[in-house]
């Protein structure tokens, strides 16, 4: 089947705002049959973004979250006992290039380094998955399509992408989104009132700015918008904005009073 046969099912495709163009070059890289990299902090709406086109294209998603004791079996399979007789599990890449499906790697710079290796066959021409276990060697259909997600914002020299495995993906640079999209989004997630929501998003503006200084990272669009839901669910402003808000982003005392100033002067 031509990879460019979409089968467009947008009206059951979960919320996602586009902040530029990220749909239209998501298309392109699954018709063109190459495997894309999403950049950005946590919480901006890669995962979201992946669970809406692969929707839209209707294709099934495999997600993993990576962590750093993942390693290549956990993604192509391993051989289980049943029953006193050993079984031959598919992992989830497998399964995806099987069943000509989405792959999104969340995270991926945490998985251990032979998971670099596994991805380098299906991320050039050859779109190859060996099964060294099995002998087999799967070739991609064109309906697989491979994405990752990385944190380029931890400074963390030992786990970033190394140029070999990054040169293989188109890459998408996420940020959060700019205020009048995030008070929509929140708006549409959580049906809290529009002027509750931009001071909200105000706010998150605010604490942002102190990324670098005071705070390793900045508030997430998915603390806003669990801020959001709390409020909306009845609980009072001053403990929502505590619990998701400033709780999360630090545990040292003197940053969270900071925090908290911060907090009176916008609502002031
Ligand atoms: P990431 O994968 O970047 O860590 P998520 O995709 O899980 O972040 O986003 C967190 C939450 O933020 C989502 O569950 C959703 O509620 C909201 N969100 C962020 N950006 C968008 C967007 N552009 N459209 C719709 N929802 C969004």
């Amino acid at each position: 089947m031509p990879a460019a046969q979409l089968s467009e099912k947008g009206a059951s495709a979960p919320f996602y705002l586009p902040q530029g163009d990220e749909c239209e070059v998501f298309k392109a890289a699954y018709r063109g049959q190459m495997p894309l990299l999403l950049k950005g902090p946590t919480g901006c709406g890669k995962t979201r973004f992946v669970a809406h086109m692969a929707a839209v294209l209707g294709r099934p998603l495999y997600t993993v979250a990576c962590h750093d004791d993942l390693s290549a079996a956990d993604l192509i399979g391993r051989y289980l006992l049943k029953g006193g007789e050993t079984e031959w599990v598919d992992g989830p890449l497998t399964r995806a290039v099987r069943e000509g499906a989405i792959c999104y790697l969340d995270e991926v710079v945490e998985a251990r380094k032979d998971v670099t290796v596994v991805l380098h066959p299906l991320t050039d021409d050859r779109r190859m998955l060996p099964i060294e276990r099995t002998g087999e060697v799967l070739e991609a259909g064109p309906q697989f399509m491979l994405v990752a997600s990385y944190n380029p914002g931890y400074q963390n020299i030992l786990k970033t992408l190394k140029p070999s495995t990054r040169q293989r993906f188109l890459a998408i640079d996420f940020d959060f989104p700019p205020p009048d999209r995030e008070i929509e989004i929140v708006i549409q997630e959580t049906g809290l009132a529009k002027e509750r929501v931009a001071l909200l998003v105000r706010l998150a503006g605010k604490l942002r700015a102190l990324k670098g200084q005071d705070l390793e990272e900045g508030v997430s669009t998915r603390l806003i918008v669990y801020c959001a839901n709390l409020i909306a669910g009845g609980m009072p402003l001053e403990r929502a904005v505590q619990v998701a808000l400033i709780e999360p982003l630090s545990d040292d005392a003197d940053i969270k009073q900071g925090l908290r100033d911060l907090v009176a002067v916008v609502y002031g």
